[in-house]
């Protein structure tokens, strides 16, 4: 999932006609057979999906956007689809950027080595990870540690100027924690899925005004101060940073314009290291860390989408598309963001496929690249096979800034996406598309069993089926139990295989795979949405190359 996360009640979209045949004509086309078949995914023996979760994250590992691991896994992941009977399984190449950018990623980064550990005046090491898309050390280095929390250029340049050389910068307080009173790992009650379903009603005397949300981010203008430059030119060893705490520390990206050797080092340390460190200092004790940390960078790497699919008996170039997002961050191997979903859809495909379901329209797997990065795979790939979409400048397809819609716009049936952690499927987000929800009710009643219960009128963004939304196009993201997604697993050093949960895995497979099968056989196109006048939910693929990342 991506970073920017919202959840509003759609209000705006203007319903297309209610083309739905009605309750009983949906249920009619249900196959019950070919429905019950696939619940061979939920049998631990024939299941398939945790042995490809774990060749996936524990054997190819980490998955960052434009890094060689990727593109390994990518690689392994079309072996596997052509092994189930897929058709055209292959990495299918973004277009190319006519801008000369690389779609966002002129370089690919990646870390091949990584020791830090305070030498004194106690040895312990450190655990951590380098933002990605920074600087590793120039070989073994060692500094003294000093803590810098002043942010303005005028205290900084007063207290620090000539004094940070072959230093590494503490660069903000130590992290005050408190136990984890609360279970970190939660399921959804059937009270909060009801709250999901059902729009509060507006109070008797009217909406009180919304309390203002956060500014807008804006990155720093050009030639604006930046704290980690005047590091950098200061001649500091690093900047070390943290959060969270408990053993867990988010570890994301910084700029993927910024040459590798004008920029500073920067590591994300776990928040108990970082204290312990800090107080040290507070204490008066100067504490001297050392590290050995390489970082490889990849000039204009290959991007890819992992594609391959299942024709359709009756209608082939009618497509449903399920996926989720392929890349990962770096600092564990993006198991519940987002391995888990991938394997789940695999394992939805061959389940597909082994048993014969029978599929009037084609199913597609689509697993994406480039989703932390702003959603640039999926974005790319609407605008190159369907067309509405803004702002993406694909060669010799270009029309003012908006892709043109193809043929297959119309003939598009539906996209399914699972990128919210590692948790059982309780429902589905209908996007404020009012006429589909009947239809979902319907196709959740085979599933009721496995804890599909609730469909809700909200939209859900931040990941890739809001590609397809904007477009005009039926996107959809399920609703998941959250587990311990926000507190330890997203985007951290804790994103490991052991945070995906084997029955809700199985579970989810089952329920992908029902899905794409119900919109293959559905009678006739599914309801759409209006296309939404603006794109105000993602920023646009150049503004999240040059957005800095925490930490
Ligand atoms: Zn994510």
């Amino acid at each position: 999932m991506n970073r920017r996360s919202f959840l509003t009640a759609a209000t705006a979209s203007a319903l297309a006609p209610a083309l739905f045949a009605g309750r009983a004509a949906a249920e009619a086309t249900f196959n019950y057979d070919a429905l019950a078949a696939l619940r061979a995914g939920l049998n631990e023996s024939t299941s398939q999906v945790m042995s490809t979760a774990s060749y996936m994250m524990d054997v190819l590992g980490p998955r960052l956007s434009g890094s060689p691991g990727i593109r390994k896994s990518g690689e392994w992941v079309v072996e596997k689809m052509k092994g189930y009977g897929l058709t055209g399984a292959a990495l299918e190449p973004w277009p190319t950027d006519p801008t000369g950018t690389n779609n966002g990623f002129s370089r690919g980064w990646a870390n091949s080595k990584f020791y830090l550990a305070a030498v004194s005046p106690n040895s312990f090491p450190i655990s951590g990870m380098s933002v990605s898309w920074t600087p590793g050390t120039k070989g073994l280095v060692s500094g003294e540690c000093i803590l810098v929390t002043d942010t303005d250029e005028k205290t900084l340049k007063e207290k620090y100027a000539g004094k940070l050389r072959g230093k590494w910068i503490l660069g903000q307080a130590p992290t005050v924690m408190r136990a984890q009173w609360d279970a970190v790992a939660k399921r959804y009650t059937n009270d909060q899925l009801d709250a999901l379903e059902i729009p509060a009603r507006p109070p008797e005397n009217g909406t009180p005004a919304a309390p203002p949300g956060p500014p807008p981010f804006m990155p720093p203008a050009p030639g604006a101060f930046n704290r980690n430059t005047w590091f950098f030119q200061e001649g500091a060893l690093g900047v070390f940073a943290t959060n969270k705490g408990h053993g867990v520390v988010n570890v994301q990206g910084g700029s993927r314009t910024d040459l590798p050797d004008a920029q500073i080092p920067r590591i994300a340390i776990e928040a108990e290291h970082y204290g312990r460190i800090a107080r040290s200092v507070q204490q008066g004790q100067p504490v001297v860390v050392e590290a050995d940390i390489r970082n490889e960078w990849y000039d204009n790497p290959d991007m890819f989408n992992v594609v391959g699919e299942i024709r359709g008996s009756e209608l082939p170039n009618e497509v449903v598309i399920i996926g989720g997002h392929f890349d990962s961050w770096h600092g564990a191997t993006g198991a519940t963001d987002n391995g888990g979903a991938c394997s789940i859809a695999l394992e939805a495909m061959r389940l597909l496929q082994s048993t014969k379901a029978p599929l009037k329209r084609t199913v597609r797997v689509c697993l994406w690249n480039g989703e932390e990065q702003g959603l640039i795979g999926s974005r790319l790939y609407v605008a190159k096979h369907f067309g509405g979409v803004r702002g993406v400048p694909v060669a010799g397809n270009v029309r003012g800034n908006v892709a043109p819609m193809t043929r297959d716009h119309s003939r598009f049936q539906a996209y399914f996406n699972l990128d919210n952690g590692a948790g059982s499927i309780r429902g589905i987000y209908s996007q404020g598309n009012t006429a589909i929800a009947p239809i979902f009710r319907d196709w959740i009643s085979p599933v009721r069993d496995l804890g599909v219960t609730h469909v809700s009128s909200r939209s859900t963004g931040s990941t890739d089926h809001v590609s397809f939304h904007n477009a005009g196009l039926p996107g959809f993201q399920f609703i998941q139990d959250p587990l311990e997604y926000e507190p330890k697993t997203h985007h951290t050093n804790l994103d490991f295989f052991e945070a995906l949960q084997p029955e809700d895995m199985r579970r989810n497979s089952v329920i992908m795979a029902s899905f794409a099968m119900l919109a293959a056989n559905h009678p006739g196109k599914l309801p759409r949405h209006q296309r939404p006048a603006t794109d105000a939910t993602i920023p646009p693929p150049a503004a999240a190359a040059a957005a800095p990342r925490t930490p």
